[in-house]
């Protein structure tokens, strides 16, 4: 047999209040529209939730989503990717994590996990070779993330992957991780951890030998050979083992790419000097995340000494180093190792964490907030003792840290007009660390991405017309980036739409995205598809189903109350940065930006307030999805 039906489609549906699992096979028209990932997950999403549910309530799903490529030895497929309702923006919620957990799902025979309903007690979800089991475990509860998974580990057998949620995630706060790969790697973004906490499901354990169904095995094996010999042969793909991504500390910094001092700024002048203390004291080896991976791009990392002692761990990404050191002015990167590394033993999102953190920050300077509203202390500037003091009470949900818990766009509306002014986010998610001042794709991007503020989903845009990738889409429509100008703004929005078609696909198919950076076409992945499954595939059709999938998010945001309004942009960067190498540079700041939103809309096929056209969904197969 042959097709995507024989190698992908097992759902694992998990009822936590009745204490039921059963699998199901995935249905053959979804699976040839959306083939997998983030895409099937969109089409469930739609199909088994209604409109403005709550997504802290017992009905509402968690998705555990692998895709086609996952643990089957092509390039980069360690992927997992949850999808869900985030409860801190209320609309399409996604975060993907690489470690062993998605291969080892898939090689227990489940390639999706729906999670529904609430358990009586604390619990974990354990997987099994062909057996599944809600096995209640209340002495879990309320250890870190890397106590949990050691835990579970002791007793089920130490070949069992875990993705669980810390303290945070059990407190409901908002922007709560789901962590994988022994504590070390977050699914970060969106608040995932928190959907996990409010069914009182504390982890997820799978043990898997089985093999991954593969077509044309050969063919198959051949193709990953020549892809990843080919990526190694380009040296500037070194960068990911010798830098990692906290390099980029530096290169974002010189780009204009690095937001500084709470957004007010897009440089700092300081991000080479980081990033050479992190490597002198701090850096001890580079590694993958998954078995397998050839770019290891994973820093392990510790604080010998000193008040930020910290142990040996994995983490420090470029993200999180930013959003403790450049978003709050803190130089002490010791500090900012320690907040990785507290973040990912509480289970928080390291970069709302660090945004919420920086909001604060920021609120204290204009007189927003007061000491007597933080136990009698201001939280300034670079101030890191005071800022872990916040972080745990986040945390507990103890006073201030109480508010931000619910992240920075509920905390302003509550602190008003002015503060609103200082939260930077996009439908509730808060900013990366990447500057659209330092080119306009990104700032559309950030725009219209369905999770909110988001970079990776689906795209880096800076990476087209700053840093100059063309991802191998040139014959499929987007300009050659050598030749755009990064603050040019016209025909932004038809490169963006095209940039997010593809910036789908490992979402979708379940692989990292650092490999498209990497050099992984759409080209290699329709090869990959055929192989996998017998079948012909062109970079066309998989443009196309990325293009579907997107819609059908936006479709999902839509019900939910989404509107052109909320693919507005904060003031913040919207201005001039304050200070730093970009402080004269007024072409860094979007001039139009309603004019490239309608760009996008239009190269889209949405209406004038981003509503997917019927006339677009009946092209896209997705008639079904007209209301
Ligand atoms: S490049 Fe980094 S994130 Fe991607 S699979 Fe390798 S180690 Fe994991």
């Amino acid at each position: 047999m042959q097709g995507l039906k024989a190698v992908f489609g097992k759902i694992l549906k998990v009822d936590l209040s009745a204490g039921v699992c059963r699998v199901e096979e995935a249905e053959e028209g979804a699976l040839n529209l959306f083939m997998g990932g983030a895409g099937l997950a969109a089409d469930i999403m739609l199909k088994e939730t209604k409109a403005n549910y709550d997504p802290l309530s017992s009905e509402a799903p968690l998705i555990i989503a692998t895709g086609p490529l996952t643990g089957t030895g092509a390039p980069g497929c360690g992927s997992v990717d949850l999808c869900f309702k985030s409860p801190l923006t209320g609309v399409w919620g996604e975060s993907r994590s690489g470690s062993d957990f998605g291969p080892t799902l898939r090689k227990a025979g489940v390639d999706v996990v729906i999670i529904t309903g609430k358990a009586k007690e604390p619990s974990v979800l354990v997987i099994d070779e062909g057996c599944w089991e809600v096995r209640p475990w209340p002495e879990l509860k309320s250890l870190s993330t890397s106590k949990k998974t050691e835990s579970i580990k002791d007793n089920l057998g130490s070949d069992f992957e875990v993705g669980c949620i810390g303290p945070a995630g059990e407190n409901l706060v908002k922007f709560a991780s789901v962590m994988f790969g022994d504590a070390s790697r977050a699914a970060g973004r969106s608040g995932a951890g928190a959907v996990m906490g409010s069914k009182n499901l504390l982890a997820v354990a799978v043990r898997g030998k089985g093999k991954v169904p593969i077509a044309e095995t050969e063919k198959f094996i051949n193709l990953c050979r020549d892809i990843n010999r080919r990526l190694i042969s380009d040296p500037g793909n070194a960068v990911w083992a010798n830098e990692g991504t906290t390099g980029e500390l530096a290169r974002a910094d010189a780009a204009g790419d690095l937001p500084t001092k709470n957004w007010e700024a897009n440089s700092w002048g300081k991000g080479k000097e980081l990033f050479s203390y992190f490597q002198e004291n701090n850096f001890v080896s580079a590694g993958p995340c998954y078995k397998g991976c050839i770019l290891k791009c994973g820093r392990k990392a510790k604080v010998d000494s000193g008040p930020w002692e910290t142990p040996l761990h994995e983490g420090c990404e470029y993200e999180t180093m930013t959003t403790f050191t450049a978003y709050l002015l803190n130089e002490d990167v010791d500090a900012a190792v320690h907040a990785s590394w507290l973040c990912n033993e509480f289970g928080l999102d390291t970069i709302s964490a660090g945004s919420v953190l920086a909001f604060a920050m920021d609120c204290f300077e204009k007189g927003i907030l007061k000491p007597e509203d933080n136990d009698g202390k201001a939280l300034e500037w670079g101030d890191m003792e005071g800022s872990f003091e916040l972080l745990r009470k986040i945390v507990s949900k103890e006073g201030l840290g109480g508010l931000l818990a619910e992240g920075v766009r509920a905390a302003a509306s509550k602190l008003g007009k002015e503060a609103q002014d200082l939260a930077v986010h996009v439908k509730g998610l808060e900013g990366p660390a990447h500057d659209p001042r330092s080119g306009k794709a990104l700032g559309l991007s950030y725009g219209v991405a369905n999770t909110g503020m988001n970079h990776i989903h689906p795209i880096e845009g800076m990476a087209w017309d700053s840093g100059k990738m063309d991802f191998g889409l040139i014959p499929y429509g987007l300009p050659d980036p050598e030749k755009v100008d990064r603050y040019g703004e016209e025909g932004k929005g038809k490169a963006v739409k095209i940039l997010h078609d593809f910036g789908m696909l490992p979402d979708i198919l379940g692989f990292c995205k650092f490999y498209a950076y990497a050099g992984v076409t759409v080209d290699d992945l329709a090869d990959l598809m055929a192989a996998l499954t017998g079948e012909q595939f062109t970079g066309e059709e998989l443009l196309k189903v990325g293009e579907r999938a997107y819609n059908a998010q936006r479709v999902f945001n839509v019900r939910e109350g989404v509107s052109k309004e909320d693919d507005l942009l904060p003031e913040k960067i919207l201005r001039q940065p304050a200070f730093g190498k970009y402080a004269q540079k007024v072409e860094c700041v979007i001039s139009d930006y309603e004019k490239m939103l309608m760009e996008y809309y239009h190269a889209r096929g949405w209406d004038e307030n981003g509503r997917p056209t019927e006339e677009k969904l009946l092209e896209l197969g997705l008639g079904h999805l007209v209301r």
